[in-house]
């Protein structure tokens, strides 16, 4: 039998994703919130998870050292994603990409054609895009974390993340102003291994693909 990999992130992601890879017949040996093992075996013998950073994702699979991982679209975005097949959405880590600013801030008013905004974001590509095709000039910064607190300090006037609850946002007087898009968690695969272990990885993508559906 064919060896399969799996990459994917603990938390929210993991979190979601072990339901769908139950009932697609696979459990993790392991708790990854509790272990420290990066390589996680599982009830099958052939299928192994490795645990990476979110945004490690497309890389593994992408060179193969994953035959298929589990992502959300706003990394899948920034990596570029060319070379993955991307064959499911799998619904889960549901949540939006939105520009937020604080509290007050007339939005409206900032980004008039030819306007100039510092914007602050993890999410470069998805920023550049979005202001582009609307025609405003942006100075993007890039940061790894708590972008929230960007606008309140004064490194910039918006931010672009995403929002689930919208309660961090409100915890730091700020508010959304404009969606992007809707995020949601996506199956990609490895396109060798598609093609050289498709008898192995048919039936785990179609289990995934009635998971979703029930
Ligand atoms: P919330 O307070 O529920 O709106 O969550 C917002 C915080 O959680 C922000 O820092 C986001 O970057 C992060 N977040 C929310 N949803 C997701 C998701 N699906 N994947 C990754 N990060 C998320």
């Amino acid at each position: 039998m064919t060896d399969i990999t799996i990459a994917l992130s603990k938390g929210r992601i993991f979190d979601d994703t072990a339901p769908l890879l139950k009932m697609a017949g696979i459990e993790a040996l392991d708790d990854p919130e509790k272990s420290r093992k990066l390589i996680l075996a599982t009830n099958r013998a052939n299928v192994r998870l490795v645990i990476v950073r979110a945004s490690d994702v497309p890389t593994y699979v992408q060179y193969g050292a994953a035959d298929i991982g589990i992502a959300g679209k706003d990394v899948l975005l920034e990596h570029g994603g060319t070379e993955l097949y991307q064959p499911l959405d799998l619904n889960i880590a549901r949540c939006r990409m939105m520009v937020a600013v604080p509290t007050g801030f007339d939005y409206e008013s900032a980004v008039f054609q030819g306007a100039r905004l510092r914007v602050a974001t993890k999410y470069l590509q998805t920023a550049r895009e979005h202001f582009a095709d609307k025609g405003v000039h942006v100075d993007l910064i890039k940061l790894y974390g708590s972008m929230e607190l960007a606008p309140l300090v004064g490194l910039a006037d918006a931010i672009v993340d995403l929002v689930s609850t919208g309660n961090t946002l409100k915890a730091n007087n700020l508010e959304a102003v404009e969606e992007i898009m809707p995020i949601s968690s996506r199956l990609i695969i490895n396109q060798a291994a598609l093609k050289l272990k498709r008898e192995t990885i048919q039936p785990i993508l179609k289990a995934f693909s009635e998971a979703v559906e029930a």
